[in-house]
């Protein structure tokens, strides 16, 4: 049995601010390694519980984020970008599972180091009128290929958010949320034993897990920051304008939908 590990950074136990999630500073070099250790966790949980191949998806930024000298040995890695599954590469290789490390709630949510993929661009972003968090995207896109969501970890304001997504997961609360920046964290340590005993019971309910299947095709609603990126992004023909910040489109399944979104979240950098 082969289980996927997706693991991003912000909902890591410790992790409160953006210098930490950025690349080129100290403290970032101490996040990637707290970020590792919970992949650690993960994927020991995974093998204590049955698993035969674990594959570990690197979800955040650049997506080269997790020490491979540091990592359990047993797992293999998905690392760089552009990739077109994005943090949810792997789903498409067979897996029974998915698990979701580190995650974190969505854009104008009160969550730690809220956003939804990129928060230089996007301020909200909707399949057929609900709000989605990267989470629900990325749970979505694996759904598609036939693989349920059984575990995420992160502060409670993501388990809040996506508990009813995935009511078979087993969702880990690493930190508590009081805002943007600042929380109560579990110690890294005990987010670990926490983790590993999350995805056992996540693994638990894989006959009953099912997976996160949306209607298509999808009617799209892309909140942006600014009224620039709106004029940027809807020089893609098929995106209506709707209002100063909104544009709409319509995408035949979750993974062209998400494809589009990456190409607006990488044409966003020419207005940085
Ligand atoms: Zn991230």
């Amino acid at each position: 049995m082969k289980i996927l590990i997706s693991v991003d950074i912000e909902g890591v136990a410790g992790v409160y601010h953006s210098q930490q999630v950025r690349a080129g500073n100290t403290e970032y070099e101490r996040a990637r390694r707290l970020m590792t250790d919970e992949a650690n966790a993960a994927i020991a949980g995974a093998f204590d519980a049955g698993a035969t191949q674990v594959l570990v998806n690197d979800s955040h930024g650049d997506f080269r984020n997790l020490l491979p000298d540091v990592l359990d040995a047993r797992a293999q890695v998905i690392q760089g970008k552009p990739r077109y599954m994005s943090m949810a590469a792997g789903a498409e290789t067979g897996v029974a599972g998915m698990c979701m490390v580190g995650y974190h709630s969505r854009a104008g949510g009160r969550g730690i180091l809220a956003h939804t993929i990129n928060s230089f661009a996007f301020a909200r972003i909707e399949f057929n009128g609900e709000p989605m968090s990267e989470a629900g995207l990325y749970g979505a896109l694996a759904g598609e290929y036939g693989v349920p969501v059984i575990m995420g970890s992160g502060d409670d304001v993501f388990i809040e958010e996506n508990r009813a997504l995935f009511p078979h997961a087993a969702f880990v609360q690493t930190k508590q949320a009081t805002g943007q920046n600042s929380g109560v964290s579990l110690s890294p340590q005990k987010a670990c034993e926490a983790i590993r005993a999350g995805v056992m019971a996540g693994m638990g309910q894989l006959a009953k897990a099912q997976p996160l299947r949306l209607r298509t095709p999808l009617e799209v609603r892309l909140y942006t920051q600014t009224p620039a990126l709106a004029d940027l992004f809807c020089q893609w023909p098929d995106f209506e304008r709707l209002d100063a910040t909104l544009l709409g489109f319509g995408a035949p399944t979750v993974e062209a939908a998400v494809r589009m979104l990456n190409c607006c979240s990488a044409m966003s950098a020419m207005l940085r």
